[in-house]
């Protein structure tokens, strides 16, 4: 199983763990969505995280 954070422009995060995703939406956000990236905590985004069958 993994696991996937959907940003709502449309970009997908996939990972193995929890931690690998939000890593890579964190550095999605950052780049594609800075002002957004200052309103969210890494606690915010774990909850975004889906498991993938
Ligand atoms: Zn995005």
């Amino acid at each position: 199983m993994s696991r996937q954070i959907k940003c709502e422009c449309g970009f997908v995060a996939r990972g193995e763990t929890d931690d690998e995703v939000v890593t890579r939406i964190e550095g999605h956000i950052r780049s594609d969505h800075p002002d957004l990236a200052e309103t969210l905590s890494r606690d915010e985004i774990a909850s975004w995280v889906e498991v993938v069958e």
